[in-house]
């Protein structure tokens, strides 16, 4: 990895304010690398949970089977360990309390290889079909229910499918209330599922200097629109090298970290296939699944990956 220099780091960690969207508390302080940290340039995130939890399949399978379906999230999420050991990465998992509950020991793995155990709320219940009350009571009892699990402090948050938008202005006030001090919830990209594409594209504190920082998803800026940089589908159905190239842009040219997310049941293409998936849905979640592991380890061994708690920060 030629371009990844010590000129470019430090050119990097200048504080830079760099933002095409809404300024309301844009701060530089928060979007550069922590001195402290200096795990790596840019986040790797990994949305715990298994392959039927996911919201595009909410419709044809209901919470109440989630235990009787075989689950692979154990399996899948220990995969991911094993990759990441083998490239020298840490990582924040954000995790489904539901989960935790199952795999405590699963839990325990995660923090005891070094990497940050963050919160996914307790069912992937969208935080846009929630009531601000469901919402403090959710987020409160699955940052308890990690930090009992794991003990350790828990302080990120990801919403389930990014719900975290115009509709629930109350969204980051909560968290502050329930401990969480970032979230990682919001993707401003315009998608028929989630989205606030008027977002400050960089991390920024919703509620002013004393709230919680977001650290949206990573885009790309061109012909005036976002475009999607940060993982998910769209890793496994562009080519390599253009995500590739995303990422470069927004270090070099923007100065600031990334941020990628993928789900462990991303790496499974063995995994069971429900009846009665939608044409758009099947597509999203199957596409390359077979070839997601290597391009995974390609886009590991390509930037310097970290934490998100030592990438950015979170004060
Ligand atoms: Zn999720």
């Amino acid at each position: 990895m030629p371009d990844l220099g010590i000129a470019e780091k430090s050119r990097i960690s200048e504080p830079v304010v760099a933002d095409t969207g809404r300024r309301n508390a844009e701060s530089p302080d928060v979007g550069r690398n922590a001195p402290a940290g200096g795990a790596g340039r840019n986040a790797m995130t990994v949305d715990v949970e298994d392959y039927f939890q996911v919201g595009a399949f909410a419709d044809i399978i209901s919470r109440a089977d989630w235990d009787s379906l075989p689950g692979r999230v154990e399996r899948n999420t220990d995969r991911t360990l094993e990759m990441f050991s083998d490239c020298g990465t840490t990582a924040t998992f954000f995790t489904l309390g539901w989960v935790a509950e199952r795999h405590p020991e699963l839990i325990r793995r995660i923090v005891d290889a070094g990497h940050e155990l963050a919160s996914h709320g307790h069912s992937h219940v969208r935080v846009d079909h929630q009531s601000e009350d469901e919402f403090r009571a959710d987020a409160g009892r699955t940052r308890l229910l990690l930090e009992d699990t794991a003990g350790v402090a828990v302080t990120g948050y990801r919403a389930a499918s990014f719900s975290i938008g115009p509709t629930t202005p109350w969204a980051h006030r909560v968290l502050a209330e329930q401990g969480y001090r970032y979230s990682s919830s919001i993707n401003p990209i315009r998608h028929d599922h989630y989205g606030m594409p008027d977002a400050p594209r960089f991390a920024h504190r919703p509620d002013g200097a004393d709230g919680v920082i977001e650290l949206p998803m990573t885009t790309v800026r061109l012909f005036g629109r976002n475009l999607p940089c940060s993982g998910g589908g769209f890793f496994r159905l562009l080519p390599y090298a253009l995500f590739r190239a995303g990422i470069r842009v927004v270090n070099r040219s923007e100065s600031r970290p990334a941020i990628f997310y993928f789900h462990p049941w991303e790496i499974d293409p063995g995994q069971p296939r429900p009846d009665g998936i939608g044409a758009k849905a099947r597509f999203r979640h199957y596409l390359n699944l077979d070839r997601m592991e290597g391009r995974l380890r390609r886009v590991l061994a390509d930037f310097q990956w970290g934490r998100m708690d030592h990438v950015f920060d979170i004060g």
